[in-house]
């Protein structure tokens, strides 16, 4: 009896059709029969619908035969399941075949990082040499080899995941050392950059000194701002005199500091002269700003929301145990209410005066606050005092604090 092809599967199984003819039994042809359509539907579940998985499998047995060569075949179902139909891979890629890709019959990427991998290839050599060993029957040193090969393709394979995985982790790390010496770099570059107001080295672009004298300029304009928001800005004249008062104010307590600190005595730097100078001025605007808000505290608008306030905590005095705990907790809130109100009225008003700043002034001085506010925030760690005081300066006056306290004296 010659056992003819199943019909359906001539196509894929003409390659060894002399083999199939030698299936003697009608339940093994259906056993085979079976595993050849377990094999394809691998295939496509492998590839996909648009690959031709019967061409895929004709493919394989045409190979499988090739190289069995001239050796016979002396067990045909053995032959047939364990070693024609079974797809072949020391790789985890379900798409690779014999180290080609199934579906676009190129090269196995995997499998070439495979045999760039030593131990990969000894498991490959070892698997090959227990195939041919077994000369195509299926018994149990067979099984076992099979065994060994399918957990040394999976000992392969997690090798090439985990050596897959230290490779990223090393070029993240490549990438992220990178990125620190650049930040590095960056920071000892800003660093090293002179002041650009007085050309001491090192100093980030601006010296202690020169930082605190800016900032001591910005906390006058500051205070000029404060008291023309507060008391001048019902005329010219008004506006004139808080400029005045007030720019003699924060000058003269500047020049006070200064003095305080020269008449202490022994050497001093250039940087505590213009520290001192900066933290009056600190002080002296702070205390403006109380004042002003004060001001604004019992101006009618302020006055009107305190009473508004206070009307409504008594309406609800009920809830307190006497009228005197009422009265007192009505008081606070309205407190709290009225100093709300008049420091949302200096902060409209310094809106306001800012932002009606006749555009000329601003040409003269092109957004010198801006700038130096922002090189300021630029520079994320002050200078410590010790730092600003360790190189010795001449005692003398900075420039624009002299130039101060004459005006200071003058007006
Ligand atoms: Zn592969
Ligand atoms: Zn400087």
């Amino acid at each position: 009896m010659w056992a003819q092809v199943p019909k359906g599967l001539e196509r894929v199984l003409e390659p060894v059709a002399m083999v199939w003819g030698r299936l003697d039994r009608m339940t093994t042809r259906r056993y085979v029969t079976k595993v050849v359509r377990a094999r394809l539907d691998e295939i496509s579940g492998a590839c996909g619908p648009g690959v031709d998985a019967e061409r895929v499998l004709r493919e394989r047995l045409k190979r499988r035969l090739t190289e069995q060569g001239t050796v016979p075949v002396t067990d045909p179902v053995g032959w047939l399941v364990g070693r024609a139909l079974p797809r072949r891979a020391l790789c985890p890629d379900s798409r690779c075949d014999d180290g080609r890709r199934m579906d676009t019959r190129a090269d196995c990427a995997a499998c070439q990082m495979l045999v760039l991998d030593g131990r990969a290839l000894r498991s490959r050599a070892f698997a090959k040499a227990t195939t041919a060993l077994a000369g195509g029957r299926v018994d149990r040193p067979v099984f076992e080899a099979e065994l060994n090969a399918c957990w040394q393709r999976e000992a392969a394979a997690a090798a090439v995941r985990r050596e897959d995985a230290l490779r990223q982790r090393h070029a993240r790390e490549r990438v992220w050392a990178e990125q620190r010496a650049q930040r590095a770099a960056q920071e000892a570059a800003r660093r090293a950059l002179a002041c650009t107001v007085c050309g001491k080295p090192e100093t980030a672009g601006l010296c202690g000194r020169c930082r605190d004298e800016r900032r001591v300029e910005e906390l006058v304009a500051e205070a000029v701002d404060v008291a023309v928001a507060t008391w001048g800005m019902s005329g010219e004249a008004y506006r004139l005199d808080a400029v005045r008062r007030t720019e003699r104010d924060m000058r003269g307590a500047i020049d006070q500091a200064v003095r305080d600190l020269l008449a202490a005595g022994g050497g001093v730097f250039a940087e505590s002269v213009a520290l001192a100078a900066r933290l009056a001025a600190e002080l002296q605007l702070g205390a403006l700003q109380r004042r002003a808000v004060n001001w604004f505290a019992h101006q009618p608008p302020a006055q009107a929301e305190y009473e508004k306030v206070f009307a409504t905590e008594m309406r609800r005095s009920h809830l307190h145990d006497s009228l005197e705990a009422a009265r007192e907790a009505a008081e606070e809130t309205a407190q709290t209410a009225r100093f709300n109100t008049a420091h949302a009225l200096l902060n409209d008003q310094l809106r306001t005066l800012r932002a009606d700043r006749p555009t000329s002034e601003a040409d003269a001085e092109p957004d010198w606050y801006a700038q130096a506010a922002a090189q300021v925030r630029g520079l994320i760690r002050p200078a410590p005092p010790e730092r600003a005081m360790s190189v010795r300066r001449p005692p003398a006056l900075p420039g624009s604090l002299a130039r101060g306290s004459e005006a200071g004296v003058g007006a």
